[in-house]
């Protein structure tokens, strides 16, 4: 972005310092999860908080802010370069509310809390980290007290993540989710088992995965020139310029679709961030506005698509050729079943699509009583499989599979989970459309061909960055608010063939 105005063309380029640290830190993190030999680890650690530590005084510089308030008075900003202003400042703003000592103070339990988690998770003993759990609350409370609410704590942590959303609302939207998911799972509980993958028992050679992987990532639209692919532990997907998003996934020789749908999945992320526009470069606006929208990009390719029947008319003989001699026979209606068998299950990173969102009710409402109060973090374990018994049906055996398996709230982090149970809303919401202006839309998907489908997506979703809130992207996209009917429709119709009980 460049503009004739002289403070704002200096905003900008003092701005733009700021950003080229963060990727530089970007870099180094990927770095770090990609390459870092282990002895690297505590010099790393130096680097990263060197160059956080320098872009938050840059950003949070008098000059950034007589800058600001300079541009805010300016009634002469075209629609760009307000919004370009209204989001920097934002930003600044939320920056600067935490005192330093309490960043500091934040910043040190969390990292004795992380700690004491993965023993307590590794001994499945809620004891050695109920004490962290506490402090972590305890600090979130205050967090949310400095940031300021209107009505419940939980809000001011949630604007972190999902920017506009409120408990109440997710009260709401989860309301209308929770009841008619719990009786769809309790019917495919009740339907005949689907036949056995004997296929699935064999050994999938990786080389051949990733190939595929790499496939589909470009069949999608993903631009290798402007990104690579490499494996991790964890998939995740960075970026450090909208010219540079890289995405990553682990590949299992005994599972053929974890990794492919891995990188189905993180390419849904990279797709977005591709796709903002390039006169946003290296500002603010070059970002999506939450986390739900972002998920919702990647729950889209890896669920609505590729977890879609005329997805695997397209790709079974791919796969067949790429496995040669392993699949001779089988069809794409062998694979759709396997890839959407449902298994509910204790762990929420195995969870399908019947399941999953109901995983994510549980966190928030615990969450949430925890931080506004009415849930003692003693009381956790006894409360969580109260909650996993009445959604799910299911105990877990011990708090390691229960309260104990995700890392989020060691980390700090609370008001983070619900952003994924809004990616699947958000993903059902905008594929109902996409289908409505798309008419040929599940044909060009059988045979491949995803044009129509991304263009949308940049037209409707990518483009606008962080011109535009969540909720009014979606419904200038879909002419709705956020809402959980469009997913149960997707879920009713897809499990009911499946299942054979519609
Ligand atoms: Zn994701």
């Amino acid at each position: 972005m460049e503009s004739t105005n002289k403070t704002m063309a200096v905003f900008l380029e003092k701005l733009g310092e700021v950003i080229d640290l963060r990727a530089a830190n970007a870099v180094l993190q990927w770095d770090q999860e990609i390459h870092m030999p282990p002895k690297g680890a505590p010099a790393r650690g130096r680097q990263l908080a060197t160059l956080s530590a320098l872009d938050h005084r840059l950003f949070t510089s008098p000059e950034m802010k007589r800058l600001i308030e300079d541009l805010q008075g300016d009634t002469t900003l075209d629609e760009d370069e307000t919004a370009q202003v209204r989001e920097t400042a934002y930003d600044l703003e939320r920056a600067t509310k935490l005192p330093e000592a309490f960043v500091e103070t934040f910043a040190q339990e969390r990292s004795k809390a992380y700690e004491a988690w993965v023993k307590a998770r590794a001994e499945s003993d809620f004891k050695l980290f109920q004490p962290h759990l506490e402090k972590i609350v305890e600090l979130l409370r205050k967090k949310a007290d400095y940031f300021g609410y209107a009505d419940s704590p939980y809000d001011a942590l949630l604007e972190d993540y999902e920017r506009g959303m409120t408990a109440r609302e997710l009260r709401r939207i989860f309301g209308g989710l929770v009841k008619d998911q719990r009786a769809l799972l309790q019917q495919i509980q009740a339907a005949p088992t689907p036949p056995e993958s004997a296929w699935m028992e064999q050994e999938w050679d990786t080389e051949a995965q990733w190939a595929l992987s790499l496939r589909v990532l470009g069949d999608m639209g993903y631009d290798f020139e402007a990104g690579r692919q490499d494996r991790s532990v964890h998939p995740f997907t960075t970026n450090f310029d909208l010219f540079d998003v890289r995405v990553t996934t682990r590949i299992d020789p005994r599972n053929p679709f974890s990794g492919l749908m891995g990188s189905i999945h993180e390419g849904g992320h990279a797709l977005y961030e591709q796709g903002f526009d390039p006169k946003d470069q290296r500002t603010t606006l070059a970002q999506a506005p939450s986390l739900g929208i972002h998920e919702s990009q990647s729950r889209l390719w890896e669920i609505m698509i590729g977890q879609s029947l005329p997805f695997w008319r397209h790709y079974t003989p791919v796969l067949q050729s790429t496995h040669a001699g392993q699949l001779d026979g089988l069809t794409p209606e062998e694979v759709y079943r396997r890839v959407n068998t449902v298994t509910p299950s204790c762990i929420r990173v195995e969870a399908d699509e019947c399941t999953y969102n109901l995983h994510i009710v549980l966190r928030f409402e615990l969450e949430l009583a925890l931080i506004e109060g009415s849930l003692q973090v003693a009381d956790l374990p006894e409360a969580w499989n109260e909650k996993m018994q009445h959604y799910l049906g299911l105990t877990p055996p011990d708090d390691a599979q229960g309260c104990l398996q995700d890392i989020h709230w060691s980390f700090g982090y609370m008001g983070y989970f619900p952003t994924y149970a809004l990616g699947n809303l958000y993903a059902a919401q905008l594929i109902e459309s996409i289908q409505e202006t798309i008419p040929g839309l599940w044909e060009q998907i059988a045979s491949g061909e995803f044009t129509a489908l991304l263009a949308w997506l940049r037209e409707n979703v990518h483009r606008h960055g962080r011109r535009l809130q969540t909720g009014e992207i979606l419904r200038k996209a879909t002419g709705k608010a956020p809402d959980a009917s469009a997913y149960l429709a997707h879920l009713r119709t897809k499990y009911g063939k499946l299942y054979g009980f519609k």
